[in-house]
């Protein structure tokens, strides 16, 4: 057991009902912040507005005590703080690392297609990076038309002002650096135009503002770090240690899917399965 306290938190978006794999994210954070007597801290990451369901965030926040979880503190709710993030993507701007990109999703496709799938990353297709190359004119031609538009992060630039970087992962016990590859994500988006955040970078502003000390996440979320990493360096704000959690399979080795109901809190509850039961399963499995 470290002697540090830590700060911990579960960060779920009211997108769906909590399932097994949300279960293992909470138990290790929970678990990690009361043996450190530290502080376990509950965010609703809820800035998508046509995914996110008030009915789910009261859901979230019932299956958590059923099972036995306790925070500390008021839930934050992301929708409530977008001043937060509208002020740290106003300093990124500032920095001259951000710019507008006009381009669809369907555009990006073809541009990724008939480039031979090129720009393919680690974690998935990459943003060619069509619209960094338009000239201000242009920009500001395409804004004044009233285009629709994302904010983009130039990973380049930023490397280029902040220079290597690295976190320490805690995943398998013996705490470890691992060196930032944010170029692996590419150019992602931090914003558009009617949203001032995106999910990099309001947990990037809230892990910082929350004083996280340790992010447990799954470790289909360890690409993000990367970009997360290069976030904090930018805006000056401190590295929590990361613990990416292995994620759940089945007995064949699968990974669990969200949308397998099964697994949701409330049907094993319904199949009559007990909280110790149901935390059983989240650490046996993955
Ligand atoms: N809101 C994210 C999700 O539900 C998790 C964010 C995080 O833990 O960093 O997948």
């Amino acid at each position: 057991m470290s002697d540090r306290r830590v700060v911990t938190r579960f960060a779920p978006s009211p997108t769906g009902e909590l399932h097994l794999g949300h279960v293992r994210s909470a138990l290790e954070g929970w678990r990690a912040a009361r043996q450190s007597r530290g502080r376990f801290l509950l965010r609703l990451e809820d800035i998508d507005r046509t995914r996110c369901r008030d009915d789910y965030a009261a859901a979230i926040v019932e299956d958590l005590l059923w099972l036995g979880l306790d925070w500390d503190g008021p839930v934050r709710r992301q929708s409530e703080h977008l001043d937060d993030y509208r002020g740290a993507l106003d300093r990124l701007a500032a920095f001259g690392v951000v710019y507008p990109c006009f381009c669809t999703r369907r555009e990006i496709a073809a541009e990724i297609a008939g480039a031979g799938g090129a720009p393919q990353g680690e974690a998935g297709p990459r943003y060619p990076g069509t619209c960094r190359r338009l000239s201000r004119v242009e920009r500001t031609a395409r804004q004044r038309r009233g285009h629709d538009f994302a904010l983009r992060l130039d990973v380049a630039r930023a490397l280029a002002l902040t220079g290597p970087l690295a976190w320490i992962e805690e995943a398998g016990g013996v705490p470890r650096p691992v060196a930032a590859r944010p170029e692996m994500l590419g150019d992602v988006v931090l914003a558009r135009k009617d949203t001032p955040t995106s999910y990099h970078l309001a947990v990037t502003v809230d892990d910082a503002l929350q004083g996280v000390s340790l992010v447990t996440r799954g470790a289909d979320l360890a690409p993000a770090t990367h970009i997360h990493r290069l976030l904090q360096a930018l805006l000056g704000l401190p590295t929590p240690h990361y613990r990416h959690h292995p994620l759940l399979t089945d007995a064949a080795g699968r990974r669990l899917a969200k949308r397998d109901r099964a697994l949701t809190i409330r049907a094993m509850r319904a199949q009559g399965l007990r909280p110790a039961d149901i935390i059983a399963r989240a650490f046996a499995a993955g």
